[in-house]
């Protein structure tokens, strides 16, 4: 079964499209500029050459029409017939208290995300251009969505409610989500299946460390705590989100500085975390590179930024009354080892005996970079969220096919038909 992943933001468009008998990845691309002029469709294929190519693209259901186009290209392509696609899976941000897990889109699984717009006014609109965009293009065929805070459904009401009025969490769902639950859940999994130790026996701490950046508290396979909230804005310092910060700051720094609503929130999610502090760039790379020019800001910002990590580190150890694997994963966790040795330092009082040698090599493979007597492993698991995706669709659309095919035969069963002698 061919599976297309989409992840629809509102102005671009990323796809890759799975073999799932191989797990394969056939082909993968984005579209940006979506709405506005010279939109750009770039997609990739192995052993072909990289296509690019500048047009308009109005709106998401031309977009999902141009990679079709491009999927079955003659020399670009991948597939014969876009009939050869038989299912798309959506990543979706937010599925508030109401999901789970993944399911199959219905009506009602559509009225429900749209019910959710208000939690993520960024995100799930756009999710959705995604999926009234992949109906108008391939009407037939089953769709999935996979959400992002599903994972953490499972979190306590001591660690997922804050200490407002419960009025709050009644009328208007005001509560903590968690976000990266399917990187979080991934890299756990394949934790557990490293350590050859059944994920039900295992305390985890992951830390998925990227543009955007959460560490979740694992027990049992389970989320007990995550530090992202009810936004992706609560724990982590980031890429250019604060993390964690006293609310009293918001009505101070806008009565203050004479700020809107909207450019409050904008100073929050865009120019803060290490972009704020640096005031160089909120790429870590760069932010590292100006620390080791001199750069006493971005010094300050790096020093944050590990900080940050090993506080959340330490409070779940305590929260967790211990560990067994702290896990390091995305952009940042999987390629710089200066940042998990800063963050892994000074932490033998846990029983953390961290291997710098081991810490530089470099792999695809999810690898250990403690000493082998090391109490507390610390591993490296590149995450795959599209994989997670592609994975949940292919799962799904089985199922229904299975669940279909029982309800047939139940449908066509005679009584008259039974052996005799039989109940
Ligand atoms: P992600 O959100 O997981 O795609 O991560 C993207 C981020 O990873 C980029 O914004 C970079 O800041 C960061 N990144 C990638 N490679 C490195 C590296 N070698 N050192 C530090 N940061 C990196």
């Amino acid at each position: 079964m061919k599976v297309l992943v989409i992840n629809a933001g509102s102005s671009s468009l990323k796809y890759q499209l799975y073999d799932m008998t191989t797990e394969k990845v056939l082909a993968k691309g984005r579209v940006e500029r979506i709405g506005l002029d010279a939109s750009i469709l770039t997609h990739e294929v192995e052993n072909k050459p990289d296509m690019r190519e500048v047009s308009e693209i109005l709106d998401h259901t031309t977009a999902i029409k141009k990679v079709i186009e491009m999927l079955v290209h003659r020399k670009f392509g991948v597939l014969h017939s876009m009939d050869e696609i038989e299912a798309v899976g959506h990543r979706v941000v937010h599925g508030g208290e109401s999901f789970s897990k993944s399911v199959l889109i219905n009506e009602e699984v559509k009225l429900e995300i749209r019910r959710l717009f208000d939690l993520a006014p960024l995100h799930n609109p756009a999710h959705m251009m995604g999926i009234t965009a992949v109906e108008d293009n391939l009407p037939n065929i089953p769709q999935a969505v996979v959400f992002d805070t599903a994972f953490h459904q499972t979190m306590p009401k001591h660690t997922y409610l804050y200490a407002i009025p419960t009025v709050l969490y009644r009328k208007h769902k005001v509560r903590r989500y968690g976000f990266h639950g399917t990187s979080h859940d991934y890299v756990s999994k394949a934790a557990s299946h490293y350590l050859k130790r059944p994920l039900e026996e295992l305390k985890l701490i992951t830390c998925h460390i990227g543009n955007g950046a959460s560490c979740t508290a694992i027990m049992n396979g389970k989320s007990y705590d995550t530090s992202m909230g009810m936004t992706p804005l609560e724990g982590l310092m980031m890429g250019t989100r604060s993390g964690d910060m006293d609310p009293a700051i918001v009505p101070y720094a806008i009565s203050k500085e004479d700020l809107t609503m909207n450019e409050i929130n904008s100073m929050l999610n865009k120019h803060s975390g290490l972009l704020g502090i640096s005031g160089v760039s909120g790429d870590l790379r760069e932010v590292i590179e100006a620390m080791d020019e001199g750069n006493n800001n971005a010094k300050v910002a790096f020093e944050m930024y590990v900080y940050r990590i090993k506080k959340y580190i330490g409070a779940y150890i305590a929260a967790m009354n211990g560990v067994d694997a702290i896990i390091f994963t995305a952009g940042v966790g999987e390629n710089s080892s200066i940042l998990r040795q800063k963050v892994c330092e000074d932490m033998s009082f846990f029983g953390i005996d961290f291997d710098e040698a081991k810490n530089v090599v470099r792999s695809s493979e999810p690898r250990d970079i403690t000493s082998d007597e090391s109490k507390v492993k610390v591993l490296v698991v590149p995450t795959n969220e599209e994989l997670i995706i592609a994975r949940d669709t292919y799962r799904l659309v089985l199922e229904a096919i299975e669940t279909e095919k029982a309800r047939a035969e139940a449908e066509t069963f005679k009584p008259s038909e039974l052996p005799e002698g039989s109940d």
